[in-house]
């Protein structure tokens, strides 16, 4: 098969390591940068123009799209689907996933645990806001933020109503959260292909950090998973419309709470954490799909 992988660095550890297992499996890869596809729109006739010519005889596309490139990225993931290829991340499903407050809106009805989350449009009512998710300590996040940037711990009541004030000021948009304090600074990433748990790892953040991330300097080990926490995991995936997912879950008193779904989660810290070959689990899923 022909398979593009869509990202836009070639040199990434996870695009590397699609290529080289498609590669293996016998395919031919290609590497194509989103940002330098043109979508070409005509009656019945939907085309994607790269470097010098037309896309053409592709089967599948593995799209790695950046969050700062979602719109662009997504459009040119939607022609390929018009062009009635297969694409391991619908487009629907990945602009779903880079909205965290439709996501746990979605995440909610279906049923998984949270940690109680507040959408406000900034009331003067800070108190009523920081009282409906438990009290001050609470966790103030960016609804655009990716890579732990954005997630703010606010203290006090009053120290979150001066983070909320400020963030109105610039008219960034913000969710604030209850303070899950026995995650520890831990959180667990659940990789999920094609509705099977395929690697799961526990980050933990830094000395002093209550962020896992580890652009924050967290460290991942391999985790055994309950089977409470594998459910909330497939059923997140799952909600969310997610082929490939890497699902963020907190260890709680209540039990399993999931954070977010990430729709191009990295295959480095999870290969690594689990030594699974996890890009040969994607391109068997594209395989069986396209
Ligand atoms: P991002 O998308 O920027 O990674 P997250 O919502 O995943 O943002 O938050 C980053 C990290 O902060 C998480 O991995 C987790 O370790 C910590 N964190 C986030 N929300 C909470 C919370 N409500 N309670 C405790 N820790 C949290
Ligand atoms: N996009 C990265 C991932 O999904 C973020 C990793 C991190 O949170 O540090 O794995």
């Amino acid at each position: 098969m022909k398979i593009v992988v869509l990202s836009r660095q070639p040199n990434l550890y996870s695009t590397k390591r699609l290529v080289e297992a498609g590669k293996k499996l016998g395919h031919e890869m290609q590497v194509i940068d989103h940002l330098k596809c043109n979508i070409e729109l005509e009656k019945k006739k939907p085309k994607i123009y790269y470097q010098g010519g037309y896309l053409e005889n592709i089967d599948a596309v593995i799209p790695r799209i950046g969050a700062s490139v979602t719109f662009y990225g997504t459009a040119v993931v939607r022609q390929f689907e018009m062009m009635k290829i297969f694409t391991a991340v619908e487009s629907q499903a990945l602009v779903r996933s880079r909205d965290k407050l439709r996501s746990l809106q979605l995440l909610a009805r279906a049923g998984v645990g949270l940690p109680k989350t507040v959408f406000t449009n900034f009331s003067k009512n800070v108190e009523h806001v920081v009282d409906s998710v438990g009290g001050a300590p609470v966790i103030l996040k960016l609804l655009e933020g990716t890579q732990g940037l954005g997630v703010i711990l606010a203290e006090s009541q009053n120290a979150a109503g001066s983070v909320m004030e400020a963030f109105n000021g610039i008219e960034a948009r913000i969710i604030v959260q209850e303070f899950i304090k026995e995650a520890g600074g831990a959180d667990i990433r659940v990789f999920i292909v094609d509705g099977v748990v395929v690697g799961a790892m526990k980050r933990q953040g830094k000395e002093g950090e209550f962020r896992s991330n580890l652009h924050r300097g967290g460290t991942a080990s391999i985790i055994e998973l309950t089977e409470e926490e594998e459910n909330t995991a497939l059923i997140a995936a799952r909600a969310m419309g997610l082929g490939v997912a890497g699902v963020d879950l907190l260890q709680s008193e209540k039990g399993p709470l999931v954070l977010e779904v990430n729709s191009s989660p990295g295959l480095e810290g999870i290969e690594k954490a689990t030594g699974k070959d996890i890009a040969k689990k994607i391109i068997r899923y594209v395989e069986r799909n396209a």
